[in-house]
């Protein structure tokens, strides 16, 4: 029995979408706009069975979905305690957790 699998060609296609997307995401000033944008690169990646980079991931809140707008309609905060980064989300109030511990492969800074 083999699951349906997309080919590899439409699913790199399906990530180049949703890289613009979440870029296009970032570029709007109407919220709404914005998280339309989330849900449409959701759906892609759904029916891709693609996996979301950690930068996108952190960009909406995975509980109502809201792309997150740093300064806009989320508070950062380190909780030192988890070792995690806290995004709040304005919209719902939702707590999303990214800990830190294992983000030593990239160093920009
Ligand atoms: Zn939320």
């Amino acid at each position: 029995m083999q699951r349906r699998d997309k080919p590899e060609w439409q699913k790199e296609i399906a990530e180049e979408r949703i890289a613009i997307l979440f870029r296009e995401a970032g570029r709007t000033k109407e919220q709404k706009r914005a998280n339309r944008y989330v849900f449409l690169a959701r759906k892609l990646a759904m029916k891709f069975n693609l996996k979301f980079t950690r930068e996108q991931r952190r960009k909406f809140c995975h509980k109502c979905y809201a792309y997150l707008h740093p300064g806009r309609n989320v508070e950062v905060k380190i909780n030192s305690k988890l070792k995690a980064v806290e995004y709040k989300c304005k919209a719902c109030g939702h707590v999303n957790r990214y800990p830190y511990t294992k983000e030593k492969s990239k160093s920009k800074r």
